[in-house]
């Protein structure tokens, strides 16, 4: 991860990937001009690491010179493109290959095309390292195209953010969701993770996401989800990971605009762990702590039976699946502590005491991670 201004960027396309698709655009354009001595323009400033990379791979001899076209401004490609350095000789009846770094709106497409319009080149081709097919609003051929991109703002080997970047050998993804703050709410059944979520989730302003409290409302509603993991849920044993892994996501993809989750009950054993690590990947997130509630088994067993009087849950109204659910949790769930504590990121808080008393000991924790 790199910070350029007040930015993060995470890695995109590293060196050695950007050798080979530059390898592979100069064979091409090789194969296709055969003995043509063409001429490559460069488009200033973001091409100029392209371009001498690419010359050098190019296989025939050929003429290299640059044009300078000035059009980002921060983060947006403006239509406003303003043409500093023109053409420098004369390409009558020449073939032009334009290499240009990146390609998103066309707008520097439309000025080359108009600064070739009299020149009378004998053809005039367009190859570009990057291309985003979403943001293309022109219908200019691209002749070649070293690898298309999403529609996200990238830095590096050329390109920059308000000047900085371009001297990156690779480059740089803008993360989208910059400060997320995602907690794993952790600890044995009956360690107050539901009443504490319901706390930190306003105080925080953080979406809650209860894997026990979503199997229980597709029970109720007999969904098809609800039907498989029923019997597992009535025996006290865990649900399996596949099934409560794909619900997991549907929960969060539902919440795109979530400044950060607060996840209780899930993971519960290293598989999910892992899935979780993925999905936050894939948000450009990553978990911040796992933060355990530790009780006493003893205290659990009281507290869930005592819930169990006027909760409904069948899984809390016996003394034995409310056994068999901590030892769910010791012999599945505890070694998520080792998962944690391996990336610095487990923090254990006393779960006993008053429920104000243990907010402030969650609190506490989510402070210092800011
Ligand atoms: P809870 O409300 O967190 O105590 O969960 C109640 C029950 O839902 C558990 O005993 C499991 O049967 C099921 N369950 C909840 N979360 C998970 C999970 N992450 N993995 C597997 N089963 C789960």
């Amino acid at each position: 991860m790199i910070k350029l201004h007040d930015l993060i960027f995470k890695p995109f396309v590293s060196s050695q990937q950007l050798d080979e698709i530059i390898g592979r655009m100069a064979s091409e354009i090789a194969a296709d001009l055969k003995d043509e001595v063409p001429v490559f323009i460069g488009i200033l400033n973001g091409s100029f690491m392209l371009v001498s990379d690419f010359v050098k791979k190019y296989p025939h001899p050929c003429e290299v010179t640059f044009i300078k076209l000035a059009s980002y401004e921060g983060l947006k490609s403006t239509e406003d493109i303003q043409r500093l350095i023109g053409l420098t000789q004369d390409l009558t009846g020449r073939t032009v290959v334009i290499l240009e770094d990146i390609i998103d709106t066309g707008s520097t497409l439309h000025e080359v095309h108009r600064i070739f319009k009299n020149e009378n080149v004998k053809q005039l081709k367009i190859a570009t390292l990057f291309f985003k097919p979403e943001a293309y609003n022109k219908d200019f051929k691209l002749h070649y195209v070293g690898l298309e991109i999403p529609d996200k703002f990238i830095v590096g080997y050329g390109l920059d953010y308000n000047g900085l970047g371009r001297d990156l050998p690779e480059v740089y993804q803008l993360k989208t969701t910059q400060y997320m703050t995602n907690l794993v709410l952790f600890g044995p059944p009956g360690a107050g993770k539901g009443t504490q979520a319901e706390f930190l989730k306003d105080k925080y302003n953080l979406v809650h996401i209860s894997t026990g409290d979503v199997f229980r409302f597709n029970i109720k509603n007999e969904t098809a989800l609800g039907m498989l993991a029923k019997s597992y849920m009535d025996r006290g044993e865990l649900v399996p990971d596949q099934l409560t892994i794909d619900m997991l996501n549907a929960e969060v993809e539902k919440n795109q605009d979530a400044k950060g989750f607060i996840f209780d009950g899930f993971p519960r054993t290293n598989e999910q762990a892992k899935a979780l690590d993925a999905l936050m990947e894939s948000k450009d997130s990553q978990i911040n702590a796992m933060i355990a509630l530790e009780v006493d088994d003893e205290v659990l067993v009281k507290r869930l039976l005592d819930r169990g009087k006027t909760s409904g849950r069948a899984d809390d109204a016996d003394e034995n699946i409310i056994r068999n659910r901590i030892t769910e949790y010791y012999t599945k769930t505890a070694v998520l502590k080792d998962f944690y504590s391996e990336q610095n990121k487990y923090f254990g808080v006393d779960g006993v005491g008053s429920i104000e008393e243990i907010t402030q000991r969650l609190s506490k924790v989510i402070n210092e991670l800011k």
